[in-house]
């Protein structure tokens, strides 16, 4: 199956099973084979919607698996930092799911892990990876499609962050982001990926802002598909590092004209998905996240909009965050350390020493001192 097959659409229990006929990924299943299902579920709060995998698309898949007779599924997943898949299994409804379906839940963060060495040059000379993930029959990765604050957009390949320790996907901001992801995808590849792309988001990988997309797309090369979604976000897929890294190492390609797309059928409206203008150009102020964790920087992003509603925000303002924040020289400005790390490693104006704090808890100190100011 080297080509992606594309439906577009809102309804998920008839779009999952066309994608199934057209492209009868699992052909060479056996009824005793384990399969291991991996959305993506950033969050473990009730507004979800454009980060988090639908478990409407997964239980979908989990139908047509047991209709083909296979009855050990897991899903599993680890949540990004200050959230927990545990607790994102009962929110978002994947727990009923499991009920219903006598599905096995696996909050990968609690898994044990197996070290595996990395092919490709990088910063790591082995990763280390959940050994459900590793032991499966069958990898599913059902990432979302969506943007990202560091990489600019998240889906197939960094959606696999998600099966390593903590400590692991804490180190991966540390180094060079886009070659860790392409180091991950070296050592660890899906036998089928299905892209959530009922609803994605365009301003940040930890939500807030869902946007409609209706389309689900299906196929087995991660560079590929998301080289595909690249375009379809609006980025040429060479603009998306970790991608650019991938296919280099010849992991796959991300020229467009080499990838074949199966339209299943047409979108009733044709819209043009374009990303907004990058974090740094969409605040007054001064911004330094570099290495912060995605949901501290997507916390941190939307606060900043409701402070900008506000009008609280200025020039005279900068924000830290992360293990590599450091205070500015010359210091003319507030500086405002945002999260634990960066409250370790600088003496800010205002410290919110949490990991991570809160996008309210942001918001009300800041709105509260420059109500003082
Ligand atoms: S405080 Fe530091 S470690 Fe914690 S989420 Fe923020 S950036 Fe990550």
């Amino acid at each position: 199956m080297g080509s992606i097959a594309l439906i577009y659409g809102e309804q998920i229990h008839t779009m999952v099973p066309q994608l199934i006929a057209a492209r009868d990924p699992f052909h060479s299943l056996r009824a005793r084979d384990t399969v291991v299902i991996k959305p993506n579920l950033v969050v473990s709060r009730k507004e979800w919607q454009g980060v988090n995998t639908d478990p409407q698309v997964v239980e979908a898949l989990v139908q047509a698996l047991q209709a083909r007779g296979v009855t050990r599924i897991v899903i599993g997943d680890g949540s990004g930092m200050g959230y927990s898949a545990t607790k994102a299994f009962e929110v978002c409804g994947y727990r009923d799911m499991a009920r219903r379906y006598g599905l096995q839940l696996v909050d990968l963060e609690r898994d044990r892990f197996v070290r595996k060495p990395v092919p490709i040059e990088g910063p790591f000379a082995s990763l280390e990876i959940a050994r459900t993930v590793l032991e499966c029959d069958f990898l599913i990765n059902v990432p979302v499609m969506k943007a990202h604050c560091t990489t600019s957009i998240t889906c197939s390949l960094k959606n696999l962050k998600g099966v390593m320790p903590r400590a692991m996907k804490t180190a991966f901001h540390g180094v060079d982001l886009s070659r860790a992801i392409a180091q991950l995808a070296s050592v660890l590849v899906p036998d089928l990926i299905l892209v959530d792309g009922i609803q994605g988001d365009l301003s940040s990988e930890t939500g807030r802002t869902p946007v409609a997309m209706n389309r689900l797309l299906m196929g087995t090369r991660p560079v590929e598909m998301d080289s595909v979604v690249a375009d379809m976000l609006g980025y040429p897929p060479r603009a998306i590092r970790h991608i650019a890294y991938s296919a280099d190492a010849g992991l796959g390609t991300c020229d467009l004209q080499s990838i074949k797309i199966d339209p299943l059928n047409q979108p009733v409206q044709n819209v043009r998905l374009r990303p907004p203008p990058h974090y740094s150009q969409r605040f007054p102020c001064h911004l330094d996240l570099d290495g912060a964790c995605c949901t501290c920087t997507g916390n941190l992003l939307f606060a900043l909009e409701r402070l900008k509603a506000q009008g609280v925000l200025s020039a005279s303002q900068h924000f830290l965050a992360g293990p590599q924040a450091c205070v500015p020289s010359g210091r003319r400005t507030m500086t405002i350390a945002v999260g634990q790390c960066a409250v370790e490693r600088t003496d800010a104006d205002i410290c919110i020493a949490q990991c991570p704090p809160s996008a309210g808890t942001i918001y009300r100190i800041v709105a509260s001192a420059a109500r003082q100011d």
